[in-house]
């Protein structure tokens, strides 16, 4: 079987994270493969847009430097380059696709809640970036 070379770790920046990129980083390894990470800051026009008048791109600047910061953090922690960390603007799925199309990723790896009952019915992200992946996808379980 071929190896990984290039590998996408997303990540919410919950305290969850460290199991997803303990993992993705064992398989990095093994591979010798590149490890890039993202987190996906969601618009607030996306939750608020239609319903309140107002301007929210200064909020908005000031999450994103927050989610800039903390994913320096992380990355650092887990010793990741500067250009392997990438904050992006929109829906989760859709720009982790967009990231891993991007870069040529031949593996996505995501957090999984094993969630059941309604919260299954409604979805979760790590099922949303499965659903479309153009490569392999790993759930790592998390939050036991
Ligand atoms: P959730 O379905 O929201 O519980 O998230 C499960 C997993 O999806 C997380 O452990 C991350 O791997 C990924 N994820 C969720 N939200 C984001 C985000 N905003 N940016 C990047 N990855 C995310």
């Amino acid at each position: 079987m071929a190896n990984y070379t290039k590998i996408l770790m997303a990540v919410d920046l919950s305290e969850d994270s460290d199991m997803v990129a303990e993992r993705a980083l064992a398989i990095a390894k093994n591979n010798d493969a590149q490890l890039h990470v993202i987190h996906v800051i969601e618009p607030l026009s996306f939750a608020y847009g239609g319903d309140i008048p107002m301007d929210f791109s200064g909020i908005q600047d000031e999450i994103h430097q927050q989610a800039v910061q903390q994913l320096q953090k992380f990355a650092e922690k887990h010793g990741l380059n500067t250009d392997c960390r990438h904050v992006v603007l929109g829906q989760p799925e859709v720009e982790i696709h967009a990231l891993a199309e991007e870069q040529g990723a031949d593996l996505i790896v995501v957090g999984s809640h094993g969630r059941y009952g309604l919260a299954l019915l409604m979805g979760s992200t790590a099922n949303g970036v499965l659903h479309g992946a153009t490569c392999d996808v790993l759930a790592v379980r998390v939050g036991r």
